[in-house]
């Protein structure tokens, strides 16, 4: 049966992105011919119906994207908890007509909503013995979809790798331990930073990997010894005996010893003051890890999940159970909500059993990734050499444009291969300095404070080496007996590699193991869905946008925003996607001049009917004919006295700025692989030369020879791009409903 109408409701903790579900679920309903309501303040809202179920139309959802928290309230119900509470509730959609219910909140919410499904026939037959609805409209309602969505920011959910709100949770506790980092450092101080998390110390690991943290203490992973705060002092002293500044301690909320006793923060407090001798300070984040607004992840994550929530419901069966979105491997996937459920308490069940091990293995993969990097990169010093291992001298550079997250992806390659016993060479300036001469062996202490900090500390640049060029790194390679080369860049990186490798048979001395890592705020590297770089690029859009569209203020004003990526359209899409952005021009879908005619008289139509403020993103190489100055002259002609049009040309800012927590997580994690994936070809006397990344979720190193295969190179960008098939959502978003603006 069709659905008639549905409805959407945000409960339990608030979290952000939750704005962009409810966008995307209004109008992704609206534009398949439903009605939708919105449940204000969740539950509560759905006992206490009346005005608290309001229709929603098209603009009722305008301009929220960007808005923090959830414009349509949540609460904690107890009445929801009581069976007449939900009767009352049941009562309240049937008067509505509402048929299927969109849920989004955490484990709680979930679970509640679960047990209103199950009840659903029996309450709906007390209303009738009640003769609060007849035993006609009692049958017109006889079913109730519902799909969840998890709004969450502990990200603590079984079987999605993301739940809404996580990601800007993140940014909020990396933005502060960045903060605290410089002022602990200009004091020489200890800070104790106390991060959300009661079962899952997802906030506080990653925190810990995103900020460079010296030390962390997690639910899942307790201190495996007694005296652990013995080993915890000593190894901070240990720390800036080698020259650290500072000493940042990060604590999940249900830290506990492995005797399950909770760890609180004044006990590490105490514990340090008495063993540094030093004041020891701390900050308790709490609500502020909710507050500010979405990153664009969220946003983006909102709106796939709220997307594909509707169409979920819409093909709901009667016999299909509550189905929860998720995203596993960048796609969105459905989840049986009660083993999912079950599973995520298994942790804490897990964790209250004192069965460490199982807690952390009931985690995500990534999640015990990021444990055993971390465990490396807070190592006050490497580990002492083995007698008798063989070590490598391997060298590291970065190459192309900077991108965010190369320090840190150098910092944890520079590391890891230190504390494996090998010596690590920073090569500055990329290829040109490798052809001059530009190389220095490291240690531990030269890349301190590197995880934050934008740029390239080791220095870049886009030269492509040739020639006899080619001549002077071989050179400089065989004079530093240099053993591998990891080159953390973008496509310059990968074509200069490519280009040592075609030239091996001149110059034996590139017969040596060599990888890229793929670094580029264009995200345009073949084998990887994500590069160092773009999520910061694509946040520092967002911002720049937000900040734009209040400029706007009393004018009716369009902006034509252009954005980087050379030919690739990653950052216009997914950043129009974030925005809102009613029309996004990318190379891959190219321009014509029907398509800007079509826009001029859709921007004409939005205008007169009253609309305040146009976003068109276009991508800096979309056309070189109609360049963002011609598409701002024509719009400004055609639009006569109805509306004005500015450009926003967001040039250098986008490569700019302090890397993202995702891009140093993920900087942290691919350096570590290609140096394990370095270190074992070298064992082996091998000479591979690789490209790495991540794809449908698994890491894969591919041949270089494979290079040429699967890019467009006229265009600089992948044959295949994953992002591509999302940019018709994200316009069916921002465009005009069907019947109403
Ligand atoms: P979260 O969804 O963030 O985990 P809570 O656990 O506080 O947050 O749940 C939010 C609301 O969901 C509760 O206030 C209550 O109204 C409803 N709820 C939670 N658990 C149940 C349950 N077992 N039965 C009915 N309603 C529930």
């Amino acid at each position: 049966m069709a659905k008639k109408r549905v409805a959407v409701l945000t409960s339990g903790g608030d979290a952000q992105g939750m704005n962009a579900a409810v966008r995307a679920i209004v109008r992704t309903a609206l534009e398949r011919g439903v009605e939708v309501c919105a449940i204000f303040e969740g539950y509560q809202g759905m006992v206490e119906g009346g005005e608290r179920i309001r229709k929603m139309n098209w603009n009722s959802v305008g301009g929220i994207l960007q808005f923090g928290g959830t414009v349509i309230g949540t609460a904690r119900s107890k009445e929801f908890m009581t069976r007449e509470g939900r009767r009352q509730a049941a009562r309240n959609l049937i008067e509505h007509g509402i048929d299927g219910i969109i849920v989004i909140g955490g484990d709680g919410s979930l679970t509640g909503a679960n047990i209103f499904r199950e009840e659903w026939s029996s309450l709906v037959a007390e209303l009738v013995q009640n003769g609060d609805i007849s035993a006609d409209v009692a049958q017109q309602h006889a079913r109730l979809s519902i799909v969840g969505l998890i709004g969450s920011i502990d990200n603590d959910f079984h079987g999605t790798d993301m739940t809404i709100g996580a990601d800007t949770a993140l940014h909020r506790i990396t933005e502060a331990v960045d903060a605290i980092t410089s002022t602990a450092a200009s004091h020489q101080r200890t800070f104790i930073v106390k991060v959300m998390g009661r079962n899952c110390g997802y906030l506080a690991l990653m925190g810990a990997l995103a900020s460079g943290a010296d030390w962390v203490l997690i639910p899942e992973a307790p201190p495996d010894v007694d005296n652990w705060e013995d080993v915890m002092a000593e190894r901070l002293k240990a720390g800036r005996k080698a020259g650290r500044r500072d000493s940042i301690v990060i604590l999940a909320e249900g830290a506990q010893d492995r005797h399950g006793k909770y760890i609180g923060s004044s006990h590490v407090q105490k514990a340090l003051e008495e063993r540094l001798g030093e004041e020891v300070r701390i900050t308790v984040l709490g609500h502020i890890q909710r507050g500010g607004r979405p990153s664009a992840f969220d946003r983006n994550l909102g709106t796939l999940m709220g997307y594909e929530a509707v169409e979920t419901l819409l093909a709901a069966r009667p016999e299909d159970g509550l189905v929860v979105i998720g995203i596993k491997n960048n796609r969105m996937t459905h989840l049986p909500l009660m083993e999912s459920v079950l599973k995520t308490q298994a942790v804490a069940t897990a964790i209250s059993e004192k069965d460490y091990e199982r807690a952390i293995s009931l985690r995500s993969s990534s999640f015990s990734d990021a444990f055993k990097t971390l465990r490396t990169m807070i190592r006050a010093l490497p580990h002492p050499i083995e007698a008798g291992r063989k070590r490598y001298r391997i060298g590291v550079l970065n190459a192309g444009a900077p991108a965010p997250g190369m320090n840190t992806a150098s910092r944890a390659a520079i590391r890891f291969g230190l504390d494996q016993g090998h010596s690590m060479i920073g090569i500055h300036n990329g290829f040109e300095g490798l052809a001059n001469g530009e190389v220095k062996e490291l240690n531990w202490m030269s890349v301190s404070g590197w995880a934050s900090m934008g740029g390239s500390v080791l220095g870049t640049n886009r030269k492509v080496p040739g020639g006899k060029d080619f001549y002077e790194m071989a050179r400089v390679i065989e004079d530093n007996r240099i053993d591998a080369l990891l080159c953390i860049g973008g496509w310059t990186a990968y074509e200069a590699v490519h280009a040592m490798m075609l030239n091996r048979s001149n110059f034996p001395a590139f017969n040596l193991p060599m990888t890229c890592l793929p670094a580029s705020i264009n995200n345009n590297l073949p084998g990887s869905e994500f590069s160092i770089g773009a999520d910061t690029a694509l946040n520092s859009i967002v911002d720049a946008v937000d900040k734009i569209k209040m400029s706007a203020g009393a004018t009716r004003r369009c902006f034509v925003v252009e954005v980087m990526g050379h030919h690739c359209g990653y950052l216009a899409a997914m950043g129009g996607m974030a925005t809102g952005a009613e029309r996004v021009y990318i190379h891959e879908d190219g321009v014509a001049l029907k398509d800007l005619q079509r826009d001029v008289e859709m921007l004409s139509s939005g205008f007169q009917a009253g609309k305040r403020l146009g976003l068109m993103i276009r991508n800096e190489y979309a056309n070189p004919i109609y360049t963002t100055a011609f598409m701002c002259a024509l719009f400004e002609e055609e639009g006569h006295n109805l509306f004005d049009v500015r450009p926003a040309i967001l040039g250098h800012l986008q490569q700019g700025g302090d890397p993202s927590p995702f891009d140093r997580i993920q900087a942290s994690h691919f350096a570590h692989l290609c140096m394990e994936s370095l270190i074992q070809e070298c064992s082996q006397s091998g000479t591979r030369v690789s490209f790495m990344g991540m794809q449908d979720g698994n890491i894969q190193f591919h041949d270089m020879q494979d290079f040429e295969r699967m890019v467009d190179t006229d265009h600089q960008r992948p044959r295949e791009q994953w992002w591509l098939d999302l940019r018709n959502l994200a316009s069916m978003l921002a465009q005009h409903g069907p019947s109403q603006l």
